[in-house]
């Protein structure tokens, strides 16, 4: 973890930015997150342990992590946007429950190389991309779509890698 702080740091400091110690602390609770955060998540989380963060901090902070390249930001369309850590990971898309808001993350090799070939194609330089698909998870697939209230809030469980 300690190693993914100074890649951090490097990347800040490459754009004259310095990591200051609120920073480090949202920083931190992304890269050791094993689920998707969003910065209402993140102020919890720092709240909870004592250490509260401002809000206008945070957001900032999460801009400033995406914009260098460390985190991964990703918006499925229910009104906030979520990161994660994206050095130290092998790159993955993902698979989002639109019942429940569960994030499953999956890697293809075909789906990339398929990628490649198509911006190859275009004689188009590819700098990232986010590849999402929107459906229905297992738990919520047969009885969807359902207007069942107590689905309104994802469960955390299911925001894994491999689920
Ligand atoms: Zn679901
Ligand atoms: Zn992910």
């Amino acid at each position: 973890m300690d190693r993914a702080i100074d890649k951090v740091r490097d990347a800040l400091q490459a754009r004259g930015l310095r990591l200051t110690k609120p920073r480090r602390l949202v920083a931190e609770k992304v890269l050791s997150a094993r689920r998707h955060l969003a910065a209402d998540d993140v102020l919890e989380m720092l709240r909870r342990d004592g250490t509260p963060v401002a809000r206008a901090t945070v957001y900032r902070t999460l801009e400033m992590m995406k914009e260098c390249g460390t985190f991964d930001e990703h918006d499925f369309g229910r009104g906030r946007k979520v990161y994660e850590r994206a050095i130290g990971r092998p790159h993955h898309d993902h698979l989002y429950c639109i019942g429940c808001g569960a994030i499953i993350e999956f890697q293809e090799p075909e789906i990339e190389r398929l990628q490649d070939q198509v911006t190859r194609r275009y004689h188009f330089i590819a700098m990232y991309h986010s590849h999402k698909i929107f459906g229905y998870c297992r738990r919520c697939g047969p009885k969807a779509p359902s207007g069942d209230k107590a689905h309104d809030e994802p469960p955390r469980h299911q925001d894994t890698k491999n689920d």
